[in-house]
């Protein structure tokens, strides 16, 4: 018998790189920060002792979830106290790209204390932990030590970076407001500062608010430091209508070229968004390796209306791979469950059909978390080798009544209530339900008080 840290015994368990199947009465041992076997029960039984055993029986065993964009220092934004919406606002409706582009960009380079982010950001990634999302990808804004600082405490996977624009509206000019050089060498050193930081749970990132918010030199310069220092990278673009006819105005060409002549489109790039692709730039993108983050909640809810150009079916079925987030964080916090439904929902309303996108899809698309985690190989199934970034849903209730099988049980039938346990690069951050690794009303009430401050 060999010692191992911690054993997962007797799950459903879920591999989605082989869409569709499962492996019952399975157990998952875990060394350190490592997936090193996967085995029947009595195999795994007979082969390790664990120093701790946690009895997933009935249970489901799936790979983390990741929310791949969110804007995290947006929580600030959120409305302590509700007023109705009375005319166009940020999230009550009525902002166009060009105010979107200018504010996020602007967002980006406000100063915020990085005790205030990490004090409203800790309940936020206890509520994503809770939901059963492993990692979390920041979209671009600021006070991004703090948020460092409460991953580290909360024990959530965490990309965060610098979203660097060097171009926005100023005085109803959009044009060169920055200096391309000086925000660059301020990307290099936060990488020198954080990268790799809480064991390699925390990975540095460089990013551009959107193709339209940067100049040919910044997007250059994005891609080779992304290279040099070897860390993600992800731009918005290809948003919706109207911001690639605001790049064309700009820029006088189309986004999907300015970003693959500048080379930010590689294994290493999250294009961001892109419901607005048409044929030739899907060719692009499936040519170059990059990866495509996907947020139909937020697309719904900011009446984008990009699901009729049927984009991701078509970049699916091209063989881009792509992963999901909510891209809607200062008024709600989605979980991986409204994020696969939204997905199912909306593609098959825009394409008349219900198989424009399969629940094996959805799930693949909930936890491909490698490339935009930075940890590419390594996250997003489970098998020896991986890290151990993993979830287990109870599937004992009664809405999980009818046939059992990991697929349904994930994609339809799963509730942030039935995830039991959640494991992060092998440490377990949930027990029974409850976030083991904060007290959690202590800090929302540090929290609340904070956004009231
Ligand atoms: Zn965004």
């Amino acid at each position: 018998m060999t010692r191992c840290d911690l054993m997962i015994r007797g799950g459903d368990v879920l591999d989605p790189e082989t869409p569709g199947s499962s492996l019952a009465d399975h157990s998952v041992v875990i060394v350190d920060d490592h997936i090193v076997e996967v085995a029947p029960r009595s195999e795994a039984g007979e082969r390790w002792r664990p120093r701790r055993m946690i009895d997933a029986s009935g249970c489901v065993i799936a790979p983390g979830f990741v929310d791949a964009h969110v804007h995290l220092s947006a929580f600030l934004m959120t409305p302590v106290h509700y007023t109705r919406a009375n005319g166009p606002s940020l999230f009550g409706g009525g902002a166009g790209p060009e105010d979107l582009v200018t504010l996020v960009a602007q967002m980006t380079s406000m100063p915020i204390p990085a005790e205030v982010t990490s004090t409203v950001l800790r309940p936020v990634f206890a509520a994503l932990l809770a939901a059963g999302f492993t990692s979390v990808v920041d979209a671009g804004g600021s006070g991004l030590d703090g948020i460092i600082d409460a991953a580290e405490q909360i024990g959530i996977r965490l990309a965060t970076g610098p979203s660097l624009a060097d171009m926005w509206n100023h005085e109803g000019e959009f044009g060169r407001q920055a200096d391309s050089d000086s925000l660059l060498a301020g990307a290099r050193t936060f990488i020198g500062r954080h990268d790799r930081r809480a064991d390699g749970r925390i990975r540095a990132l460089v990013s551009a608010v959107e193709t339209t918010a940067c100049t040919d030199d910044l997007l250059r310069g994005i891609a080779r430091l992304a290279k040099d220092a070897d860390v993600p990278t992800h731009v918005h673009c290809l948003i919706d209508e109207s911001s690639d006819a605001l790049h064309r105005k700009v820029h006088g060409s189309q986004p999907i070229d300015r970003l693959d002549e500048t080379g930010m489109l590689s294994p290493r790039c999250t294009a961001m968004h892109v419901g607005n692709a048409d044929d030739d730039a899907i060719e692009v993108l499936a040519a170059s390796g990059a990866t495509v983050n996907h947020n139909p909640l937020g697309n719904m809810m900011l009446g984008w209306h990009t699901m009729h150009r049927r984009a991701i079916p078509r970049l699916l079925a091209a063989g881009v791979p792509i992963v999901l987030g909510s891209d809607y964080s200062p008024s709600m916090i989605p979980t991986p469950f409204d994020l696969m439904h939204a997905a199912l929902m909306a593609h098959r309303e825009a394409g008349g059909t219900d198989d424009a996108i399969v629940l094996e899809d959805v799930v693949g698309m909930a936890t491909n978390s490698g490339a935009v985690m930075g940890r590419p190989g390594e996250l997003g199934t489970i098998r020896a080798g991986q890290l151990a970034d993993l979830v287990v849903l109870d599937t004992s209730a009664p809405h999980h009544l009818g046939s059992r099988h990991p697929v349904p049980s994930l994609a339809l039938r799963g509730r942030t209530s039935d995830i039991r346990t959640v494991i992060v690069n092998g440490a377990v951050v949930v027990e029974d339900g409850q976030v083991t690794t904060v007290d959690v009303d202590q800090a929302r009430d540090d929290a609340l008080a904070t956004l009231r401050g």
